[in-house]
């Protein structure tokens, strides 16, 4: 994707626009000061200048900001598996994240109190950790897969046992596909009379997902989020499917995560949930999240209970937002706040120039007025 203008880029490297049109020129590339190129591009012309050019996004480039390093296999360590929950209105999504909730033995120590955050986690009696995105639907899944965020490890997709497949079961199987997420189904709503958990295998057939059952490798559970029956089982499918994707992050550098939720809120302000994807996230650091900035003020995890520092796969509350972000934003950590404070004008630059409609497509003309 083309992600900065020549002129951007320039300025950017303190450059004249018709230097860095030389310097496209000498790569075979013609192209004028309005145009946009793409980050390989800005990339090599960056070097050919002498500048330093590293990126913070995939679709970005941004000069001077540290972060896209590949990290050594030996400072990975293990971290929990994000999970979604998936499918058809009222099968048990909510009730089946309610139920789970429950078996944190953390919140449980705290008096189980909860808030609603956009995810949370939970702590098995084991020590294991899981997390769960709090925002059933498919909705906030695919706008944040939009934005080119890609936060979920698991999808539990959940069939009610007296109803089967329907229109959004399919849905959701699509949307995991899509995404290359593995799914967990959790036959839900077992301690019904009418509940026909085979029937469910059965028709799941025909839209490609083979559970153990029929010969495939798709864990399946049956589950009541009602009585709490065979969610034991669900969150060892989880924890089992976790370790098939030998999930790993490295906690000691500077955190990176992606904005699953934020809102103003009268008296605090704006406050986004982040779900921190590597790194470590401290109070006081200094970072860009989308098009908005700030620096850390105060950590909050999903109890609502003050915290000095998140790892990865770990939701908090941030507060100390300057501007809006949106689910599905990333967050950066930043080294100083002159780089977020640059970073977050530049993109919001970059968005106004994009609701310009069609901003003047560069001409031959426009190209030989330039140099
Ligand atoms: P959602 O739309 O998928 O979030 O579904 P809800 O969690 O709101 O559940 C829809 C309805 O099914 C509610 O009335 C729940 O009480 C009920 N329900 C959910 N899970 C179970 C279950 O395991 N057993 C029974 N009997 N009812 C359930
Ligand atoms: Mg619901």
């Amino acid at each position: 994707p083309e992600v900065i203008s020549v002129q951007d880029l320039a300025s950017r490297m303190s450059e004249r626009s018709v230097d860095v049109i030389k310097a496209l020129m000498k790569l075979g590339i013609m192209a004028t000061a309005n145009q946009t190129i793409d980050a390989d591009t800005a990339e090599l012309v960056v070097d050919e200048l002498g500048h330093k050019a590293r990126r913070v996004a995939a679709s970005d480039v941004e000069i001077g900001l540290g972060g896209e390093e590949e990290d050594a296999p030996e400072d990975l360590v293990p971290r929990a598996p994000v999970v979604a929950v998936m499918g058809h209105v009222d099968h048990g999504k909510t009730s089946l994240l309610d139920a789970l909730r429950k078996s944190d033995v953390v919140s449980g120590e705290a008096g189980g109190i909860t808030q609603h955050i956009g995810a949370y986690q939970v702590k098995l009696a084991s020590g294991e950790m899981i997390t769960f995105l709090d925002t059933p639907g498919h909705e906030a899944f695919t706008a944040m897969r939009m934005r080119g965020a890609q936060v979920t490890d698991i999808v539990i997709l959940v069939v009610a046992a007296d109803d089967s497949v329907m229109p959004q079961t399919i849905e959701a199987i699509k949307h995991a596909k899509a995404a290359e997420v593995p799914i967990i189904v959790a036959i839900n709503k077992c301690d019904k009379p009418a509940a026909d958990p085979s029937k469910v295998r059965q028709e799941l057939l025909q839209h490609e997902i083979f559970v153990e059952d029929m010969g495939g490798d798709v864990l399946d559970v049956e589950v009541s989020a009602k009585t709490g029956a065979g969610l034991d089982k669900l969150q060892e499918a989880i924890l089992l499917q976790a370790e098939l994707l030998e999930l790993k992050a490295n906690p000691n550098r500077s955190a990176h995560g992606t904005v699953v939720e934020a809102k103003l809120e009268t008296g605090r302000g704006m406050v986004g949930t982040v779900l921190v994807n590597r790194g470590t996230l401290h109070v006081g650091d200094f970072f860009v999240m989308g098009p908005a900035m700030g620096k850390v003020r105060a950590l909050l995890d999903y109890r609502g209970q003050n915290v000095e520092e998140a790892g990865p796969s770990v939701p908090v509350e941030v507060l100390g937002i300057q501007g809006t972000p949106t689910a599905g934003d990333d967050f950066v950590v930043t080294e100083t706040e002159s780089q977020a404070k640059e970073i977050a004008s530049y993109r919001q630059r970059l968005d106004k120039d994009k609701k310009v409609t069609a901003t003047a497509r560069g001409t031959i003309e426009q190209m030989f007025s330039a140099i």
